[in-house]
């Protein structure tokens, strides 16, 4: 068979030298002057009837498959199958002509590279070889012109010629054969090459394991960093591995062998002795019948990441301010007390939340870095008061709260720990050189009597809290009776937004004596629902629930209105009293009530000329914000009402500012009154009141006076005048009237 020589061969046949092999195959086949006469002198003997053969020779390799199928590509890639039978005939010339040039061994050579090139196998070329040999055998047979005795030289010359040219074409297709197979080594070592460079240059350790022999197949240089190339099989770095960890790093390598890919997280001691993270990926590979024979593996360092986990989780559970557990770390150990409450009945679960008193002015007296500071100093001081397994949370701006879990006695535990809270704040707080006192509001609520879960008691500790701040009483357990959020309470709710229509809500008077004539002067408006069901409910029982739900500024309204028409009545019947209303804190924020109480005073104008009607509010009222206080303060004044300072003595009020108010007088509240004749410090905290208000020229109220003692004392310290049970309880409009008529208190001059 021809290829076509003309086609380029692309790899270089004088990389070996074919002189020099032609020079040695030629006297290896032993040819000889001999055998290339004889060839010479036969030649065209040989040659006759070329064309035909020629012919016959490519139909016999275009009707076998094989054969056929290699013509038909060469026909396809050149395009230049018709040229072959040329070529063929010129080829059968040159090999007849008995030619042994080193010029002739490179064509042959030349020829076996085209045909490697168009991917003849070579058994077709021995196959074409064949079919020549039986042609000129043929032909030797058949020609009388042969001399009998030539003829067995001329076949040996042939067949030395024969083989000459085939081992030559095959040196060609070999030699092409092992330049290509070079080439592509080389290929694959530089891709190889790149490929190791780039493997060790991923930061990542690598690995790929035999399973089988348990040895590495590959393990990437930057092991050595981590366990300094120690790679143990069959679990590379497995020594280096945390001892605690070490067992959920082999479960994961035991399911990677069983065909899961795995990930696994553990600790890595690295070769410096320092401890870090790392994850493990187990890929494990398997073979055609599914069997796992090798796991590749990655391992990279986490350790910045777990880092950063930790750090997000004490940034989202603690407070920046002053490093207590917020609210969510709260959630979560309150959730955690109940649960091991719930699993033994003997453990019970305190929670306590606590508000400061004033803190707003802090902040706005003094700035925030001194409120923050305070924030600071009130965690330090409370937390030395608790046990390592308490939680001490803050749970935004001043509020705070506490978790005593696992005790025996949740009551006791409450109060002891309420009471040294309380106690630790009677120190005053420092900013600067300045000193701060501040008060606190406890409301407490105890698993399982109060609540089962964390929302449940969350809620009940917030309106155990409320309910402490609002009566100013230090700390108040949970009681459902005042819970506006209880079932009870809220069908109380939905009432009272009817009890108003219905006329279900009334105002009791209270009798306020001057302590100077021994007389009634004035009355203090209580408001009281008149329950169709639950007969008198007091205000300390549905104000809150009031306030909460938006129902206060209508019911403050109606209360204006109905004290000043009493106001007007009892005027008209010649009873000259002032009246006092009540008016909490949303309800002042109100910004229509200064306009509401100009339209009702209006109406009343003869109340207000004298004086007669007053506005109480308590001092915290005034201090949450002080300039919108002042102004509404100014407001009322200028409208011809008086405004009172009711509870004086809870709160904390700026002394400051009270002196430049229009006040006319402070109300002590009852809780020191009603103790002042057995406890002196009672009286010291009254004779001061006292003092202080007359001092800023404002009178002074006592409330809370149950009895004859009381009433001594107060007179004697100055007090100018004073309301309690000794001298009447507060009573409906129409029992005041015969209350004044009979009693020594009452308008007409008597003794007391
Ligand atoms: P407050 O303004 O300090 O009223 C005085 C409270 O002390 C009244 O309780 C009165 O009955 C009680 N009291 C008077 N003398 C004595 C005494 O000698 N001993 C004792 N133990 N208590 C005495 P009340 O009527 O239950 O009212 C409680 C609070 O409810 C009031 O305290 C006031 O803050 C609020 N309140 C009452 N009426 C209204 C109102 O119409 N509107 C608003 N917003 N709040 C009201
Ligand atoms: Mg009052
Ligand atoms: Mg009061």
């Amino acid at each position: 068979m021809e290829g076509d020589s003309s086609n380029a061969p692309t790899s270089d046949v004088r990389s070996f030298n074919i002189f020099e092999l032609n020079a040695s195959f030629n006297k290896f086949l032993r040819i000889d002057e001999a055998d290339k006469q004889i060839l010479k002198f036969y030649c065209h003997l040989l040659l006759e009837g070329d064309e035909r053969f020629a012919h016959l020779f490519y139909d016999y390799l275009l009707a076998f498959p094989a054969t056929s199928k290699i013509l038909k590509q060469y026909q396809a890639d050149t395009g230049a199958l018709d040229k072959l039978v040329q070529k063929q005939l010129q080829h059968l010339r040159t090999l007849l002509s008995g030619d042994t040039s080193d010029a002739s061994a490179q064509v042959l050579a030349h020829i076996g590279q085209v045909h490697h090139v168009h991917n003849i196998e070579p058994v077709w070329l021995m196959g074409a070889y064949q079919l020549y040999l039986d042609h000129l055998k043929a032909l030797i047979k058949a020609n009388e012109a042969i001399l009998e005795a030539d003829r067995m030289t001329l076949e040996n010359a042939i067949s030395k010629f024969l083989f000459r040219d085939i081992g030559l074409m095959l040196q060609g297709y070999w030699c092409a054969a092992t330049q290509q197979l070079q080439a592509e080594t080389n290929k694959a070592s530089v891709l190889q090459g790149q490929i190791t460079s780039l493997l060790a240059n991923i930061p990542q350790i690598l690995w790929s394991i035999d399973v089988k022999s348990n040895q590495p197949l590959y393990i990437s240089p930057v092991s050595r960093e981590v366990c300094n190339m120690d790679i143990e099989m069959p679990i590379p770095c497995m020594n280096w591995t945390h001892p605690d960890d070490r067992g959920h790093v082999r479960l994961a390598w035991e399911k990677a062998l069983s065909g899961q890919q795995v990930e696994v997280e553990s600790r890595v001691r690295d070769a410096d002795g320092e401890e870090r993270w790392f994850r493990r990926v187990f890929h494990p590979y398997k073979d055609t019948l599914g069997n796992v024979v090798r796991v590749d593996g990655i391992m990279d360092e986490t350790t910045i990441i777990k880092q950063t986990i930790e750090r997000l989780n004490v940034l989202a559970t603690t407070d920046s301010l002053t490093g207590l557990p917020n609210r969510a770390l709260l959630y979560d150990r309150l959730h955690q007390a109940i649960a091991a409450a719930k699993r033994d009945d003997k453990r019970q679960t305190v929670l306590m939340m606590m508000d400061l008193d004033h803190f707003k002015e802090i902040n706005d007296t003094l700035g925030h870095p001194a409120g923050d500071e305070v924030l600071r100093q009130v965690a330090t001081r409370l937390g030395r008061l608790l046990r390592d397994s308490d939680t001490l949370a803050r749970l935004g701006g001043d509020e705070f709260a506490v978790l005593l879990p696992d005790v025996l006695d949740a009551k006791k535990a409450a109060k002891n720990i309420a009471k040294s809270i309380l106690a630790s704040f009677s120190e005053p707080f420092w900013f600067g050189e300045h000193e701060l006192f501040l008060g606190v509001g406890i409301g407490i609520a105890l698993y399982p009597g109060h609540g089962d879960n964390v929302d449940a008691l969350m809620k009940r500790a917030d309106v155990a809290m409320y309910s402490a701040k609002h009566k100013d009483e230090a700390f108040q357990f949970y009681n459902p009776r005042s819970d506006p959020n209880t079932q009870n309470r809220l069908q109380l709710g939905s009432e009272l937004r009817h009890a108003l229509e219905r006329g279900e809500l009334v105002l009791h008077y209270q009798p306020k004596i001057d302590l100077n004539t021994g007389r009634i002067y004035g009355v203090e408006a209580l408001i009281r629902w008149n329950h169709p069901e639950h007969g008198l409910i007091y205000p300390d029982q549905f104000i809150i629930h009031a306030e909460r739900c938006g129902l206060i500024s209508p019911i403050t309204n109606w209360v204006i209105q109905t004290a000043l028409d009493q106001c007007q009545d009892w005027n008209k019947q010649g009873i000259d009293l002032s009246v006092a209303v009540n008016i909490s804190a949303p309800a002042f924020q109100n910004p229509n009530l200064v306009d509401h109480l100009h339209e009702v005073l209006k109406q009343n104008g003869s109340c207000i000329m004298a004086g007669r009607f007053e506005i109480e509010i308590t001092e915290n009222i005034l201090m949450a914000d002080i300039e919108h206080g002042s102004r509404v303060v100014k407001q009322i004044s200028d409208l011809g009402a008086t405004v009172s300072i009711d509870d004086f003595g809870t709160g904390y009020s700026s002394l400051a500012y009270l002196k430049k108010l229009p006040i006319n007088s402070i109300k002590v509240d009852k809780s020191f009154v009603l103790n002042m004749a057995d406890d002196e410090n009672d009286a010291i905290i009254v004779r001061s009141t006292i003092d202080l208000a007359h001092n800023l020229g404002h009178n002074v109220v006592a409330e809370g006076v149950e009895n004859r003692q009381t009433l001594d004392m107060l007179k004697e310290l100055g007090c100018d005048n004073a309301q309690g049970y000794y001298m009447s309880r507060s009573l409906p409009a129409s029992e005041l009237t015969t209350w004044l008529s009979a009693s020594l208190w009452g308008m007409k001059p008597g003794k007391k």
